[in-house]
């Protein structure tokens, strides 16, 4: 096989969709595999209609519909597997007709769109699903929506079906976050705002990256009294806050920024690397054989951690760890504005716990606006959008922020208004509900819609569980997204001009420009 077609992230070629070879890395053959494994899951969604389908069927769709989002799993192999996994299933539960893997991203522009639209957000979905399910997590109207949702990427229906289809699955992915949210807290306890250094201490260390905390808890765990410290990449940064993470003596602090720096980060790194989640770049030689995968993550030629009998053995990673030694002297490294510290946990019960202080200082006018510049980070140009946006905010402004595109400023001191820090880490992508309760309960302390707060939405989106965030968020009626740095290349011109007319979706331009539409 030798062309494809993919347009499901932000870094698409020239914009429109790799067909040659994926920009992330992804080849053909893995292309094909992973549409197989759509029209595999499809199929599998018809046939288990009305039936019972139990645990290991809901894993197998959260994970085959996860194993398809960007960075995840490269290798064909593990794709294929899971195909023929979906197939099996399907027969057992009475059979059905696949999807069509050719028709998947063809035929009518706009319905194509549409279609890719709701997959995409079955993808990001799927991925907070799973987080959530690994640590007991699950609620039946979120793993029948996936059912639901891939049964009617498989059917035809009007524009209005599919747009109220997508909307569907937005207010879905709402008790999905909360599901996720609640699984974190209870598990970890609330996030608690805590300073994250950039200095690595000498001696054998570890680096964990990606969203999922319980493979952090269990490394944890398993390095106890080894003398390895830990150190997060990426997403794995919020981790810090949670009261049940950070009081391993050992987690130190946080190594590189995200994840598209990884080839430079990992480069001659004496300590292995593993990866949770996505998101996972072709490795280089100088280091591949110091990652190690787990769950639904995957790349040809690395070391794979699998679950046995609900465990995972980490000792492969904490013998390399000694093997490789770390480095001889502490080093000290700083974010890409040269800052040599970081704060995070300002997660919805910090925030809400001062939020009378926060509501008088709006009523003082010592806080004018809130901003919430959140989203993914990513490798194409343009992104220093982001840093130049945060860095012009007035001083009598607050930025909220989330997921891995903080990493273009979190290393700011942007300075604090009456105690309140002027820029708030409220976690992972994956803590994206705790945002949404700050807004709707600022909303209610102010008695007005989300709409008419004085807050500004300044996204930036990489791949889909950027997408099924903006779909919840479009779901809930919140107009005047600032988004970029490009819009998805899946949004077909009509598809746009609807959310464009309905919700007044911008695409981002200058943070001067749009600090001035936004300010006045
Ligand atoms: S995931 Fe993104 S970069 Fe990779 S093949 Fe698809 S569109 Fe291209
Ligand atoms: S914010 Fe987006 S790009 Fe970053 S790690 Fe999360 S999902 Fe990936």
């Amino acid at each position: 096989m030798n062309e494809m077609f993919c347009f499901q992230c932000e870094q698409t070629a020239k914009g429109t969709g790799c067909t040659i070879g994926g920009v992330c890395g992804k080849k053909p053959e893995v292309a094909g595999k992973q549409d197989e494994l759509t029209c595999a899951l499809i199929g599998l969604a018809r046939a288990a209609e009305g039936k019972n389908h139990n645990k290991s069927t809901d894993e197998l769709v959260m994970q085959g519909l996860f194993m398809t989002v960007t960075n995840v799993n490269f290798d064909p192999s593990r794709v294929d597997e899971l195909k023929k996994m979906a197939e099996s299933v399907k027969i057992k539960l009475g059979g059905a007709k696949d999807f069509d893997p050719t028709t998947l991203f063809h035929g009518n522009q706009d319905i194509v769109s549409l279609r890719s639209t709701l997959l995409f957000g079955l993808r990001g979905m799927a991925a907070y699903a799973w987080d959530a399910h690994v640590l007991g997590k699950d609620n039946p109207e979120v793993t029948e929506g996936l059912y639901k949702g891939l049964r009617a990427v498989g059917q035809e229906h009007s524009v209005d079906e599919w747009l109220s289809l997508i909307m569907e699955l937005g207010q879905i992915n709402l008790k999905c976050m909360a599901m996720l949210d609640e699984a974190n807290t209870s598990t970890y306890g609330h996030p608690v705002p805590t300073k994250v250094s950039m200095k690595v201490e000498r001696g054998p260390f570890i680096v964990i990256t990606g969203h999922d905390l319980l493979d952090l808890k269990e490394l944890l765990e398993q390095t106890k009294g080894k003398g390895i410290n830990i150190y997060t990449h990426g997403e794995m940064l919020p981790a810090h806050g949670y009261p049940e993470l950070k009081k391993y003596p050992q987690l130190k602090g946080n190594y590189g920024t995200a994840w598209q720096n990884q080839q430079k980060e990992f480069n001659d790194l004496p300590a292995p690397i593993l990866y949770t989640t996505n998101c996972l770049m072709p490795p280089k030689s100088t280091y591949s054989d110091n990652i190690f995968t787990t769950s639904v993550v995957g790349y040809p030629g690395l070391k794979h951690i699998s679950e046995k009998e609900g465990k995972k053995d980490f000792s492969p990673i904490i013998k390399k760890a000694i093997e490789l030694g770390g480095w001889k002297e502490d080093k000290q490294f700083t974010g890409i504005n040269g800052g040599t510290e970081m704060t995070t946990g300002f997660a919805r019960n910090t925030v809400l716990g001062v939020a009378d202080t926060v509501i008088t200082a709006v009523k003082s006018g010592a806080i004018k606006h809130f901003f919430l510049v959140g989203g993914c980070d990513g490798a194409k140009p343009g992104r220093n959008y982001y840093t130049d946006f945060v860095k012009n905010t007035p001083s009598d402004t607050v930025v909220l922020t989330l997921a891995c595109g903080k990493y273009r400023f979190n290393d700011l001191n942007i300075g604090e208004i009456g105690g309140i820090p002027r820029l708030l880490d409220m976690g992972q992508c994956n803590d994206a509900y705790s945002a949404i309760q700050v807004a709707v309960a600022l909303a209610d302390a102010f008695k007005c819609s989300v709409n008419e707060l004085p807050l500004t939405l300044v996204l930036s989106w990489y791949e889909q569980k950027a997408v099924i965030i903006l779909l919840t968020l479009l779901s809930l009626g919140i107009k005047n997204i600032y988004l970029g740095p490009t819009l998805p290349a899946f949004l077909s011109p009509n598809v746009l001009k609807v959310l464009v007319d309905k919700f007044n979706i911008k695409p981002v331009t200058t943070a001067e420009a749009d600090l001035k539409a936004i300010l006045g």
